[in-house]
């Protein structure tokens, strides 16, 4: 289910076997593979460019920008990979949009394919998630029955194969080099950048490496024409996406709507805040963006409004939390996230995180010294930019937000030094 002011990706999610490739061809599904296939490959790369999409999974690099970043071909071959590795806490939009409208996704992999000259592309869906895997499996299928994968799709001359890949539940495989990495049957670690993925990617061979809804938003793209597309959202941040609430929310779900639009008109949508509570705080795009408050909750959803206000749009994850939350304990559980999965290659992710969990617990079981507050902050600061990718910026951003705006509650799990060197209930000993 999902509630939608741009019904595009969402748009036969309520229909009955939502997921079959006649229900999506009901809906208009594959036309836009058709008019792709009658165009100039480089045209669609063009077309995509100037719909002005931005990558869905969280960092909103322009999608056709970095389609352009390929090197000339030489005859050999290049790549799409679909990263589906969705695990940032709080993300929950590939995952319903895989299992309801699967070839939203397919249709996008092979008009990216023909667009950026690939003949091999590759899916890789986190591994947790069988009923994912075997929904795309059967997607894959019923296209390939139908069609349009293999060679000479639908006449065309142009050929096509998918592998459907899972992984194995590390949430740095969403880290588009350490995915490569585990996709050529590698420990998953991120790789050095540059060079990028778009000049020696997989099998040190250019690729494309893009979100599950990027893609899923090109077929889109090409029926409506790059014009349709900028016609909804800002200027810079357009089209459509799905925004994931979660949290104190009366209904929580996927809202499909134009970037730009406001927590508080989601909230609408949604039902609101459980009965009787207000909001605390909630994060606009995931536990690694920063978090914001009952203040930004008019805030305009898009790239540039949400970085102005302090934060990041992220993965449009908007986590939400109510008065009766402990901000402390939100940030530890994040934290811990980050500690059980940084994957240890860097010093300054694999000893900051677990260092941050150690003082992070202190506080929340109100042991901490007054020192801790700053020693947490130092710790961030010695993480931020040192990381060898994401991960490691992504674990400071909940607790320096957190800090900035419930700096007491911190304060609240803290002691002076004396206090802890001689806790009052101990003074008849000294
Ligand atoms: P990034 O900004 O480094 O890169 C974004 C994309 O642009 C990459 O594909 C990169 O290869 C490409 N790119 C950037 N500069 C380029 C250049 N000069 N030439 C060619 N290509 C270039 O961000 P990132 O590390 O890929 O992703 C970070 C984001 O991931 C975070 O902002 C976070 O929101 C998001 N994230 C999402 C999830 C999830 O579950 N979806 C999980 C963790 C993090």
């Amino acid at each position: 289910m999902a509630t939608t002011l741009a019904p595009v990706l969402t748009d036969t999610w309520d229909a009955d076997r939502s997921w079959t490739l006649t229900s999506y061809e009901r809906a208009g599904g594959y036309r836009g593979l058709r008019r792709a296939l009658a165009m100039q490959a480089a045209d669609v790369v063009t077309m995509v460019k100037e719909s002005g999409l931005r990558g869905r999974g969280g960092a909103g690099f322009p999608t056709g920008m970095k389609w352009g970043f390929l090197p000339a071909p030489d005859g050999g071959p290049r790549y799409l990979v679909v990263n589906a590795d969705e695990s940032e806490p709080g993300t929950c939009k590939d995952i319903p949009l895989m299992m309801a409208s699967p070839q939203h996704l397919v249709e996008g992999m092979i008009i990216t394919s023909y667009a950026i000259g690939c003949h091999h592309a590759f899916l890789y869906v986190r591994g947790e998630v069988l009923h994912v895997y075997r929904r795309l499996l059967h997607a894959i299928e019923e296209a390939r029955a139908a069609g349009y994968l293999g060679r000479n799709i639908l006449g065309s001359g142009f050929d096509l194969e998918i592998t459907l890949h899972a992984g194995a539940g590390a949430y740095i495989c969403g880290e588009e080099t350490a995915l490569l990495d585990s996709l050529e049957g590698l420990r998953g670690q991120p790789r050095l950048k540059p060079p990028f993925p778009a000049v020696a990617g997989l099998y040190a061979r250019p690729t494309v490496v893009n979100n599950v809804e990027s893609i899923a938003s090109v077929p889109g793209i090409v029926r409506g024409g790059a014009d349709w597309f900028k016609g909804m959202g800002t200027e810079r941040s357009t089209g459509h996406g799905l925004f994931s609430l979660s949290g104190h929310v009366t209904r929580p779900g996927q809202y499909e709507a134009p970037l730009g639009i406001t927590l508080r008109e989601l909230l609408d949508m949604a039902g609101g805040i459980r009965e009787g509570h207000q909001v605390k705080f909630w994060t606009p795009g995931g536990s690694s963006t920063p978090i914001f408050t009952a203040e930004h909750l008019d805030v305009p959803l898009d790239y540039e409004s949400v970085g102005a206000a302090g934060s990041m749009l992220g993965t449009r994850a908007l986590q939400i939390f109510d008065e009766t939350t402990s901000v402390v304990r939100a940030v530890t559980r994040w934290l811990e996230f980050y500690k059980h999965e940084s994957c240890g290659k860097c010093t300054p992710c694999r000893e900051g995180t677990y260092w941050l969990v150690q003082v992070l617990k202190r506080i929340e079981a109100g042991r901490g010294t007054h020192e801790d507050i700053d020693l947490l902050l130092d710790l961030c600061d010695n993480i931020l930019g040192r990381a060898f990718c994401a991960l490691g910026d992504g674990a400071t951003s909940p607790i320096t937000s957190a800090v900035q705006y419930f700096r007491e509650e911190f304060e609240a799990g803290t002691h002076t030094p004396a206090d802890v060197l001689f806790p009052p209930e101990h003074s008849s000993l000294f």
